[in-house]
This record gives structure tokens, C-alpha cells and sequence, in this order.
């Protein structure tokens, strides 16, 4: 199996290069954003918890996060392997995921693939974003700064947690959509 954890700050371009990968790769992405706005479109009790948080730029409790991530992971499927996008956030997650991917796939988180964008860029990404993708997230420039001070208070330590495994590679997120993702190509063949 490949298991990919794909990470980044908001707007690093997860989502797009996701896509590429799962295509390329036959994987399943998991995108527990994508997963968080299914329900508040549908407007589950799940979705109403989520909303108060993501409305202010801040992260979903973790053990809420990760209930929804585990009934993800257990759906049967034919993919070669999963691309966590968007998960893990922070240390407790990442500790979290190890133990479900064990237990669950019998398997191990291959490697976490890193976009480096710095930050006035993200921001202009994401303010651009939210004039067409209705995101209230993304709608104004205190709540995405927010987003990105969460970043560096919860998630950024994430990283050095792969680093210590020695699973961890950066890739510039900055450039043309088609070159990053043959950069991120290059990383998963090392490993498969
Ligand atoms: P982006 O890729 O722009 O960072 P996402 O779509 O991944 O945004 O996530 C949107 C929001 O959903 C986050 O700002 C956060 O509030 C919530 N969220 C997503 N994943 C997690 C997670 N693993 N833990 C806690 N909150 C999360």
C-alpha cells in the first residue's frame, strides 16, 4: 500500500495536487475539509459542531476529527493505498492516524509529502479562492490569517514528527500546478 500524508498550510494547494496524485496513482484521497463541508452542506449535527469552529479559522476538536476520519478510513475499497489530505493537524493526530492505519489497514503511513508556500502567498491564494468557492472561511482576511495562525500554533510540529521518522520530504508549492505535481510524482515512485 501507499499511504501519503499530504501537508501544508491552508491554501498550499493540497486539494489540487491530490487530485494529480490520486489519478496517477490510483489512491483514495481523504480529506477530512471536504469531509467537514459535506455535512455542513447537509447540515448534520456533525456539520453544526464543525461550523462554529471553521467559521473562525480555527481547527475541529481533535477526537471529533478523528471519529470521522476512522468511519472513512473502514469504507471498503479498491484503491491502492489512501492520501490524507488535510489530516493529520496536530501531534495528537498524528499519533491517532499511526494506530489506524496499523490497526485498520494493517499497513504504515509511507511518507508525508510537505508544500512549502510562504505566507503572504497563501493568503492572496486563499482571498482569490473565496471570491468564487462560497467558503466562509475564506471570505475575509482575518479569518484566513487565523487559519494560518493555527497552522503554526497546532500543525506545523506535525511536521517534525515525520521528520523524526525520517518520512518527511518538502516540495516548493510555488510554480506551475503541473511541474509541483510531477516533483510529488517523483517522491512517491522513490518510495513505492
Ligand atoms: P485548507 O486546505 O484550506 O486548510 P481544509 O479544507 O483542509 O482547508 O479545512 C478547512 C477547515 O476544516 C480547517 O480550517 C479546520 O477548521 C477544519 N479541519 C479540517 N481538517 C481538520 C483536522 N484534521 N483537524 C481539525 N480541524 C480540521
Amino acid at each position: 500500500m501507499i499511504n501519503i500524508v499530504l501537508f501544508g498550510p491552508p491554501g498550499s494547494g493540497k486539494g489540487t495536487q491530490a487530485q494529480n496524485l490520486i489519478e496517477k496513482f490510483n489512491l483514495k484521497q481523504i480529506s477530512t475539509g471536504d469531509l467537514f463541508r459535506y455535512n455542513m452542506k447537509n447540515n448534520t449535527e456533525l456539520g453544526k459542531l464543525a461550523k462554529s469552529y471553521i467559521d473562525r479559522g480555527e481547527l475541529v476538536p481533535d477526537q471529533v476529527t478523528t471519529d470521522m476520519l476512522i468511519d472513512e478510513v473502514k469504507k471498503p475499497t479498491d484503491a491502492a493505498g489512501f492520501i490524507f489530505d488535510g489530516y493529520p493537524r496536530t501531534a495528537n493526530q498524528t499519533e491517532a492516524l499511526e494506530k489506524i492505519v496499523k490497526d485498520v489497514l494493517k499497513a504504515d503511513i509511507s511518507v508525508c509529502l510537505s508544500l512549502i508556500v510562504e505566507d503572504e502567498i497563501l493568503v492572496n491564494r486563499l482571498l482569490k479562492r473565496g471570491e468564487t468557492s462560497g467558503r466562509t472561511d475564506d471570505s475575509n482576511e482575518e479569518i484566513i490569517r487565523n487559519r494560518i495562525k493555527e497552522y503554526y500554533a497546532k500543525t506545523a510540529e506535525v511536521a517534525e514528527l515525520y521528520k523524526k521518522n525520517g518520512k518527511y520530504v518538502e516540495v516548493n508549492g510555488v510554480g506551475e500546478i503541473e511541474d509541483i505535481a510531477g516533483k510529488l510524482y517523483a517522491e512517491v515512485e522513490k518510495i513505492k
